[in-house]
């Protein structure tokens, strides 16, 4: 999986630059933020500063988690993922209920 972010993204409300990033996703939730396999939201930002070059070597624990739920499994117990149910500002792995993102630590 080729995982890209935008230098100001940081994972939280507001990213690096000011923007509001929820208010960037699209009708699939997708943010301009990101570039998953060269996918990326039908919105646009103007601050958006992607870099060309995928990272690699470390790769960051969200993008690992979301390879794991793109390939149906659960990134805590590879379990067979069905779903994802949000609970506040978690998200739960169905049905194994683990966590898959906790805003709450960021
Ligand atoms: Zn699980």
């Amino acid at each position: 999986m080729k995982y890209r972010e935008c230098s100001y993204y940081n994972y939280g409300a507001v990213c690096r630059a000011g923007v509001r990033v929820d208010a960037k996703r699209d009708d699939e939730l997708r943010l301009p933020c990101v570039s998953v396999n060269g996918v990326t939201s039908t919105t646009t930002c103007s601050l958006l500063v992607m870099p060309v070059e995928a990272k690699d070597g470390k790769v960051g624990e969200l993008a690992q988690a979301l390879e794991a739920i793109m390939a149906g499994v659960c990134p805590q117990c590879r379990g067979a993922v069905d779903g994802e149910e949000v609970v506040g500002l978690v998200v739960h792995a169905k049905p194994c209920g683990h966590i898959v993102s906790d805003k709450r630590r960021r």
